[in-house]
Formats: structure tokens, C-alpha cells, sequence
């Protein structure tokens, strides 16, 4: 790890203004991705600002209409909380299966966001909900947040501060997991909402993607045997030592039908 300057702001306006004038700062919330990037020496920041102790990027509210998540909240407060279990089960469900113990104890939703690993779960969840992410600027919308492998709409030191989750009619969420790290190998968020059906998929490209073939057929007839016969291009599929294109394109089908399924249809 090479030397850092470590600061921990109070408030959000502070970590804002700090963020603002160092230009070779980053954010540090949960960690869990960044320390272990620290750690191998693959990122020198010259300043650390710990958001983790801002009470304002803490915790959940719960309408009847939207479940709303502080960018701060760890993924078990997420995964345990009774009122997103009730409103939205698939997104608590998704939170429980986040890593193990310690890393839903210690990783943020902001934090896994702003990283937009592709082997990420809560991009499914935000995508195939149609989230709205709140920043210290401005609200960008799901469809608008992911851009690539580990980039998002997100400038220079804007700060996420919570994401909004309409509630859907319905939903599931099914993920083939790395068996070693819980990583998601291809997962699939699929929803019934006010505005149509979305299918959001992760783990499978670059950032999450909507799979509009599905969401079509779906939308005809909310069953899992309406996605039987689908089948998802490899091109631009990840490959890699856990999974080829290929089979991550199969998985795609795999997981959607369980993701239907689970959703009761
Ligand atoms: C062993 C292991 C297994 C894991 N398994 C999974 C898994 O199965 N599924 C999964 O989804 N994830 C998994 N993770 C990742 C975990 O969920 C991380 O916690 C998460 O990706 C990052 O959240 P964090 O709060 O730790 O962020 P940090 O590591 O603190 O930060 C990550 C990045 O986000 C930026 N950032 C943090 N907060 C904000 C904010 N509010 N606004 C703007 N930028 C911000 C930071 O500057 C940094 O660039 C795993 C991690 C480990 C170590």
C-alpha cells in the first residue's frame, strides 16, 4: 500500500468540499474494494476521505411506493430489514446474497454502485427496478447510470447519495454464483412494473444490460417457459477462467427462467 492522507468528514458537505479541492482523493466507504485495490499497490490516491461515520448516507425508508437506500447502508441492513423484504423480496433476497458475512457487514450499496463492477449484484437490482440514483448533484436514472466495465455517470468526486427503488407489481432475482467469492457469474433481475417489464442482466458483459428480447416476450405472457427458446448472442459476452461467452449466454436464459419463476410466473 503506498502512504496516504486519511480524513473523516462529519457531514456530507464537508466530504463534498474535500473531495472537491483534492483532485487525487477518493471516496473510502465500506472498503471492500478498495483497500484490497490499495493493498496490491493498483491505486496511489493522495488522500482517503472516509464517508463511512456520515449519518445523512445512512439508512432505509419505506413507502408504499418506493424503498429508499442511503448510499451509506450496508447490504446487511438491506438483506435483514423486514420493510424491503415486504416491499420489494427480490431486493432484499439480492443483499443477502452478497459475498459472505463480513463483506454484507462492511460493503455499502453507494460503494458497490460507484464501482459498477460487473460482477456486481446491486446493478441488477437498480436496473431492473429502474432506480433512480440520487447524487450531491443531481438524479441520474438506471437506465443512464451504467456505462461500461467499471464506469458509471458518475464525475469526478460526485458523491452518491441514496437510490430510489419504486416498488414493482412483482419481482425476482436469481444469480449463478462464483462458488469461491459469490460473484456473480450471470445474474438476472426481473420486474413487473408500473412502466412494463424489465429484465436487467449482470455479471454477463462489460456493466449490467437490459435483455429486451425477454422483456418483450414477457411482457406477452409473464411465464418462464415465455423465455424458453430465447437465447442471448456471446458477442460481447465476459470470458474469462471462470466462464466462457458461451456459457455465460446460456446462464442468461438459465437464470432469467428461475428469475420468472420466482417472481410467480
Ligand atoms: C471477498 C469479497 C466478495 C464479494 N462478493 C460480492 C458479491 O457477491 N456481490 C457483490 O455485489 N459484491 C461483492 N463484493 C464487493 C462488495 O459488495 C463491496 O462492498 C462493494 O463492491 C463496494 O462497496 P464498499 O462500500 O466496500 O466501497 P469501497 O470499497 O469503499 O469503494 C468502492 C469505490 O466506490 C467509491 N465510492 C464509495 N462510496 C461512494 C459514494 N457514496 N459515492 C461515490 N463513490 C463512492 C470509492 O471511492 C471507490 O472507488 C465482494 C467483496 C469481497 C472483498
Amino acid at each position: 500500500m503506498y502512504a496516504f492522507n486519511y480524513h473523516k468528514p462529519k457531514t456530507l458537505a464537508e466530504a463534498q468540499a474535500l473531495i472537491g479541492k483534492l483532485p487525487e482523493g477518493k471516496l473510502l466507504a465500506g472498503g471492500h474494494t478498495l483497500i484490497p485495490t490499495l493493498k496490491q499497490r493498483l491505486a496511489q490516491p493522495s488522500d482517503l476521505i472516509d464517508i463511512g461515520g456520515i449519518a445523512e448516507l445512512k439508512g432505509l425508508t419505506v413507502t408504499a411506493s418506493a424503498v429508499t437506500i442511503g448510499a451509506g447502508t450496508r447490504h446487511d441492513e438491506v438483506a435483514r430489514s423486514a420493510e424491503v423484504k415486504k416491499a420489494i423480496p427480490a431486493l432484499a433476497l439480492l443483499a443477502s446474497g452478497i459475498g459472505d458475512r463480513q463483506v454484507r457487514a462492511r460493503g455499502t450499496i453507494g460503494g458497490s454502485l460507484a464501482n459498477s463492477d460487473p460482477a456486481a449484484d446491486y446493478p441488477g437490482a437498480v436496473l431492473g427496478l429502474g432506480a433512480t440514483v440520487h447524487t450531491t448533484k443531481r438524479t441520474i436514472k438506471a437506465d443512464d447510470f451504467f456505462k461500461g466495465m467499471f464506469e458509471t455517470a458518475l464525475d469526478e468526486g460526485e458523491i452518491i447519495t441514496k437510490v430510489e427503488f419504486p416498488v414493482p407489481k412483482r419481482a425476482g432475482y436469481m444469480k449463478f454464483a462464483n462458488p469461491a467469492s459469490r460473484y456473480v457469474m450471470v445474474g438476472s433481475f426481473v420486474a413487473e412494473t408500473a412502466g412494463g417489464i424489465r429484465v436487467a442482466i449482470n455479471g454477463a458483459g462489460p456493466c449490467a444490460f437490459r435483455w429486451a428480447e425477454a422483456e418483450k416476450a414477457l411482457a406477452a405472457k409473464f411465464a418462464a417457459a415465455s423465455v424458453e427458446g430465447l437465447k442471448h448472442k456471446a458477442d460481447g459476452l465476459n470470458s474469462d477462467i471462470h466462464a466462457s461467452a458461451e456459457y455465460r449466454a446460456h446462464l442468461i436464459t438459465v437464470m432469467t427462467k428461475r428469475a420468472v419463476a420466482q417472481a410467480g410466473g
